[in-house]
């Protein structure tokens, strides 16, 4: 038994299968022991009483510093990580887009660099398989589980920049499925869109209301139903991510029943907003794709998260600022698509379990334990249990959280001026304390890459 260095006591935790008591003793890294309140001791004793543990959250769905739209979000790999570390999140997981001319190789060898370099918080790199360098990174996609990527993304819209053709995509989940690599799909059915907007610019209709209703319901069910189909065909694992629709939940929820080997993720922007954001004087601000929709589908997508039609609830975070979005009011076709997000994630879902909206364990599910599991690195990440790595966020449940305010380099916050219930006390990352009553402590460069591995077909996960 390696030596417990720090004893956590008196904390309320949220194990998984459940809260409980307990003492958590830290050592190597690692969690220890989890024992009754008072028996560990001996260590530096930490006194965590009133406080709940939850393990650090992974976020499944970043673009850290990256090019889309025709410009480059604010942050980097330190700012963006330490913002995810002062929400509770220990985990980030990057989508390496390839840039102009990048193959998928290219573009993930350039995120590890500069995630190595600069990141506070762990960092798991996507690969990413774009329209222009598509033959090249098909033709080498099996090579990427054996440099620690287990997962490949494909947009099935924006096919005029970077999204695929249902034929490429049939072909790459092909792929994807012979090297054990899951597959994640940008859902939206392009030709939908396309006349969604040409519409839109008959009409005239061109400010954020518009950018909502160019893209319906309709064309995000539809690409779930049809990918999902292309998937089944060749036994690959695909993973829905930010559905945003009620539609959507109703497609998932009947793929499910019938065994198929889907995922699906949503995002704070679609359980906590509604579509009355784009009717304000500052409605390009929100624009992102899909759209934030009105209550009736936030309220369908609430109840997928808590059945578990949905598994996640990922950031979908890209730090654009109001200087990036503004200029676009007139023309949502001009306004870069995304909401900075991955500091106030995990505090949103916070204060909804505070609330008593969410189940404390099923939270821990849907922003810890299936991220990880879906990645193949539960319970190693994911969990408060005996031999995991000790990344745990510690939880005032008296606490506040403004989300008026952030570490985030923007001066656009999503859900401001709104607080919540609960604030993250304390952050151990690796059993490194990080943050302390709110105060960064890493250092950049002091994430770890954390490689994933190939699923064989046979061990595809099963939703539970
Ligand atoms: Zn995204």
């Amino acid at each position: 038994v390696a030596e417990i260095e720090v004893v956590l006591r008196g904390l309320d935790a949220v194990l998984p299968h459940g809260r409980a008591p307990v003492d958590i003793g830290i050592g190597g890294g690692r969690i220890r022991a989890i024992a009754e309140p008072g028996m560990l001791g001996g260590a530096d004793v930490v006194d965590a009483a009133g406080l709940i543990a939850l393990p650090g959250g992974l976020d499944l769905h970043v673009h850290i510093a990256t090019f889309f739209g025709g410009t480059t979000t604010r942050d980097d790999f330190f700012s963006g990580t330490a913002a995810a570390l002062q929400g509770g999140t220990t985990t980030i997981a990057q989508f390496a887009i390839p840039r102009p001319g990048e193959t998928s190789l290219e573009a993930i060898d350039r995120t590890r660099i500069e995630a190595a370099t600069l990141a506070a918080a762990d960092v798991v790199v996507h690969g990413a398989v774009v329209k222009e360098t598509f033959v090249e990174s098909l033709a080498r996609l099996a090579e990427l589980p054996g440099v620690g990527v287990g997962t490949v993304k494909i947009f099935s819209a924006y096919t005029d920049v970077i999204g695929l053709t249902l034929g490429q995509i049939h072909r790459l989940l092909e792929t994807a499925a012979a090297a054990g690599i899951t597959v994640f799909v940008h859902a939206e059915t392009d030709d939908l869109i396309r006349e969604g907007i040409d519409g839109a610019v008959e009409r005239g209709e061109l400010g954020p209301v518009g950018h909502a209703l160019s893209r319906t319901p309709l064309a995000e069910a539809d690409a779930i139903r049809t990918i999902s189909r292309l998937a089944d065909d060749v036994g690959a694992t695909v993973y829905f991510v930010h559905v945003s629709a009620a539609e959507s939940t109703h497609v998932l929820a009947g793929l499910r029943a019938s065994g198929e080997h889907v995922y699906a993720e949503t995002c704070p922007h679609y359980l906590f907003l509604d579509a009355a954001v784009y009717a304000g004087a500052a409605g390009q601000r929100w624009i992102c794709s899909p759209p934030i929709r009105s209550a009736e589908h936030r309220e369908a997508l609430w109840s997928a998260v808590r059945s578990g039609v949905i598994d996640t609830v990922s950031s979908d975070h890209n730090c654009f600022d109001t200087a990036q979005k503004d200029p676009g009011r007139g023309d949502f076709r001009a306004v870069p698509n995304g909401l900075p997000g991955i500091e106030h994630r995990l505090p949103l879902l916070i204060g909804a379990a505070i609330d008593g909206d969410l189940e404390w364990v099923r939270l821990a599910e849907i922003s810890s334990a299936a991220p990880a599991r879906i990645l193949g690195l539960w319970p190693r990440k994911g969990a408060l249990a005996v031999g995991s790595d000790a990344d745990i966020a510690l939880i005032d449940p008296a606490g506040r959280t403004d989300l008026g305010s952030s570490n985030m380099p923007t001066d656009f916050l999503a859900y401001a001026p709104r607080a919540v219930s609960g604030r993250v006390h304390s952050v151990y990352r690796r059993g490194e304390l990080v943050v302390r009553d709110g105060e960064l402590l890493a250092q950049p460069g002091s994430g770890a890459l954390v490689p994933v591995e190939a699923k064989p077909q046979a061990q595809r996960v099963t939703v539970h």
